[in-house]
């Protein structure tokens, strides 16, 4: 490992504004938007110039999961399509399908009609199969979302070598409407294109506390308070104890990641040689891509605390020599983790907390696409569109049972994938 190892990779080459003033004093909106990721900013862009809008985040712009993830925009969920449609039935169904397919079109289309710089690259993501299991599984998931005319490819064992750059996978698929963005540049851009458009973003304005008072909703900050008709929450794995129980509808999971320095053409020319993301088949996903100076990206579970050391690296060293050997001496250069927040029905949930309050939480690690697109509907909810009217199910917060129990229990479920992966990928 090399002796000058930094912190976020995102955080040291991230273009973008960020010096963003505190909320000062006593402000009335039609909307407030609480945390300042790709959920609370997409909500807020789509409100700007709509209603009267104010984010408030806690620290900086970016500061939670969004600016921390693998920058992967990734469609679908754990759940195959028809399975889903199964789970929605027919009327909701198809079109929470759509929905959860078409996060790249919202993703890139932002960022398009936004002009906003954020390396985005769409390329594709593949879906490599560490056993013969696991390629039957993508084989069907790819038949799925290719019937519904998605451009989805099924791939050989050679040709995901050749796709990927190594030669450990069984074959694979490819889902050409994904890509990748340096994702807190894309999360300062959302902001920026909010402001532009009348919002007002706030960073280092905690909400300390939530309460409606004659039908409207007061929000405090230790700088001021802010009078809205409508609250939207978007705090996702960094939610606090602001609103009762909604803490205790997810189950934080710490996610690490690391990347090399540029890699030299002898070195990097065969590593994802078509600017593909990736993300394979383990319970505990393995997901890795390149940067747009040719960085390779490795990404994964990490321990159960956030202050990630250099010694939590040792999976993410063996799973880049095991994929890519030529790399053996290359060392990782920047390293940082963060929260991604799982739900015990591993969807994510849009909650209608009380009236006039609404929230999205558990995006289960798929939150770079689904975040805007889902603080889009919420924004489409505080303008008063109907949740029937929403292609996502409306429901009410329900804390997870035995929710003390939960860490202990994710633990073992941890240890216990990771042997399961390690027979399955032998
Ligand atoms: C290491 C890592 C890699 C990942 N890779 C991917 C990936 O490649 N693809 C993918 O789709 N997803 C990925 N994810 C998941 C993704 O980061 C999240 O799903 C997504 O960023 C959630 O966005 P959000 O806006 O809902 O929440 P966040 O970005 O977490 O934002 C929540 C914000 O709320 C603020 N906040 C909390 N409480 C308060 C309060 N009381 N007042 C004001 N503000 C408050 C926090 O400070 C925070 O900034 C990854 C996550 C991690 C940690």
């Amino acid at each position: 490992m090399g002796s000058d190892i930094q912190g976020s990779l995102w955080e040291a080459t991230a273009q973008g504004r960020t010096d963003w003033p505190t909320l000062r004093g006593d402000l009335t909106t039609d909307v407030a938007v609480i945390g300042g990721g790709f959920t609370g900013c997409g909500a807020a862009l789509a409100l700007a110039g709509r209603a009267r809008v104010a984010l408030l985040e806690a620290e900086n712009i970016g500061a939670g999961g969004s600016g921390r993830t693998g920058g992967q925009v990734i469609p679908g969920l754990k759940y195959d399509p028809d399975e889903l449609e199964r789970m929605f039935g027919a009327e909701l169904g198809p079109r929470f399908v759509e929905a959860v397919g078409s996060v790249g079109d919202e993703v890139f289309g932002l960022i398009e009609k936004h002009g906003i710089a954020c390396d985005a690259v769409r390329k594709g993501w593949l879906q490599p199969a560490i056993s013969a299991r696991t390629l039957e599984l993508v084989r069907n998931r790819c038949e799925q979302w290719a019937r519904r005319g998605a451009p989805a490819l099924f791939h050989d064992r050679d040709r995901i070598a050749a796709l990927v750059g190594s030669t450990i996978y069984h074959g694979g698929w490819e889902d050409k409407r994904a890509g990748h963005v340096q994702p807190l540049s894309l999360n300062r851009g959302m902001a920026t294109a909010a402001e532009r458009l009348g919002a007002q973003i706030c960073s280092q304005s905690p909400v300390l506390s939530l309460q409606q008072e004659n039908g409207r909703w007061q929000l405090r900050t230790p700088g001021g308070t802010v009078t809205a008709d409508t609250v939207l929450i978007g705090t996702n794995a960094y939610t606090d104890k602001l609103w009762p129980g909604l803490s205790r509808t997810i189950v934080p999971m710490v996610s690490i990641q690391a990347a090399t320095d540029p890699l030299p053409p002898a070195l990097g020319a065969g590593i994802l040689p078509q600017g593909h993301c990736s993300s394979d088949t383990r319970r505990l996903l393995w997901y890795f891509r390149r940067d747009a100076a040719g960085r390779l990206l490795m990404g994964g579970r990490g321990p159960f605390r956030e202050n990630i050391l250099p010694d939590d690296l040792v999976n993410l060293r063996a799973a880049v020599d095991r994929l890519f050997p030529q790399l053996r001496k290359t060392p990782f250069r920047y390293y940082w983790g963060g929260k991604v927040a799982m739900t015990k029905d591993h969807l994510p949930h849009l909650h209608l907390l009380a009236p006039g309050a609404w929230t999205v939480i558990g995006y289960n690690g798929r939150g770079v696409g689904l975040g805007p697109l889902l603080g889009r509907y919420l924004a489409e909810l505080a303008l008063g569109k109907k949740p029937a009217d929403i292609p996502f199910p409306v429901t009410a917060m329900k804390p997870i049972f035995g929710y003390p129990f939960t860490r202990t229990v994710a633990r073992a479920l941890v240890k216990y994938y990771r042997y399961l992966d390690r027979r399955e990928a032998a």
